[in-house]
């Protein structure tokens, strides 16, 4: 590892080359303060595919960092082939972890994470403060880059051309400027003169978190819920396609976390859900409990059952997409989230 600047923020990171099993290079691999720990291939490298602002934004607020907290951290953002990705995975999970735990990005990825309006962002940096804040009220120091990440500020004109610090400074200022005008933060704003920043969220604040997350069923996130192995590669792909397509952002809890434990983080992220879809092929137990959870929650639910399985009585009331081919579940989900999600 060597001490270099990340491609993505231009902070401090760690750097070493990744090489597949056969010794080739592929890639480089990261370790930022800023942006986490992630893997960007040759190609990427060469010929950018992602949006590279919207991927630096994507990893402060998603990144794995290594920290006191979650050490070790073996897992770590990668835009290698979903394929590859998985049988790192399953190496590791047979103890061999040359190649650690990536989680697949991609542009699809990214694209569907990333906000499209003013107030989805401010919801997001709000929720992102909270999540930050250790207690109650702390002022939380930001570095200026990692302002940049929180305030979603553009680093790039073009591929080549850079915005000055003074331009980017004054985008980050902008949302400083709205959230503490709405009374939900206090802080100052960021310039030439200092490096860093404090934010606190206000009692205001912490109401409209409070709302948002009664509420944050109104987002686009939507998780699911179905067995996760070799086997069932094809059906996620298809289920997270009529998501995408549909203008949702499919959460596959086992892209952020390697065990197959129902913890908080899976409880969380169905509060955090629009609705849910379950695949119930596999007659897998966590799926039904996840989807009698988010019954619980008065959250949709969109079934999906391969044709031919007996489904559990209960469930079998429910309104079910029956499917024969992994190839008809794009657009046949897609057509039920348009029909009954609004
Ligand atoms: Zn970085």
């Amino acid at each position: 590892m060597t001490n270099e600047k990340c491609p993505l923020c231009g902070g401090r990171a760690s750097k070493k080359m990744m090489n597949d099993e056969n010794v080739k290079y592929v890639g480089m691999f990261f370790n930022c303060d800023v942006c986490g720990r992630y893997g960007l291939t040759a190609d990427e490298l060469e010929a950018r595919t992602i949006d590279w602002d919207k991927l630096r934004i994507f990893l402060y607020y998603n990144g794995f960092r290594a920290t006191e907290k979650n050490w070790p951290e073996y897992r770590y953002y990668s835009s290698l082939p979903k394929e590859k990705c998985d049988a790192y995975n399953l190496e590791f999970k047979k103890g061999i972890n040359e190649h650690g735990c990536p989680v697949h990005m991609d542009k699809d990825t990214v694209d569907a994470w990333y906000p499209r309006s003013l107030s989805e962002k401010t919801d997001m940096i709000l929720l992102k403060l909270d999540k930050i804040a250790e207690y109650i009220g702390q002022e939380v120091v930001f570095s200026r880059l990692e302002l940049y990440g929180l305030m979603f500020v553009k680093r790039y004109k073009t591929e080549k051309d850079e915005f000055s610090e003074e331009e980017m400074d004054s985008q980050a200022n902008f949302f400083i400027e709205y959230l503490k005008e709405a009374g939900y933060i206090k802080g100052g704003k960021i310039s030439l003169d200092n490096t860093e920043t404090y934010i606190s969220i206000t009692p205001k604040g912490y109401k409209q978190i409070d709302y948002l997350n009664r509420n944050s069923g109104d987002g686009r996130n939507v998780l699911v819920a179905m067995k996760f192995d070799a086997e069932t590669v094809v059906l996620r792909e298809a289920v997270k396609k009529g998501i995408i397509e549909a203008g949702y952002n499919p959460v596959l809890i086992d892209e952020v976390e390697h065990n197959n434990l129902i913890t908080p983080e899976l409880l969380s992220q169905i509060r955090n859900s629009r609705f849910v879809v379950v695949d119930l092929s596999h007659r897998n137990n966590g799926a039904y409990f996840e989807e009698g959870y988010a019954m619980g929650l008065g959250k949709p639910v969109i079934q999906l059952c391969k044709k031919g399985v007996n489904l559990h009585f209960d469930i079998a009331q429910i309104n079910t997409i029956i499917w024969d081919k992994e190839s008809d579940i794009p657009s046949r989900l897609k057509n039920r989230i348009m029909a009954t999600i609004d």
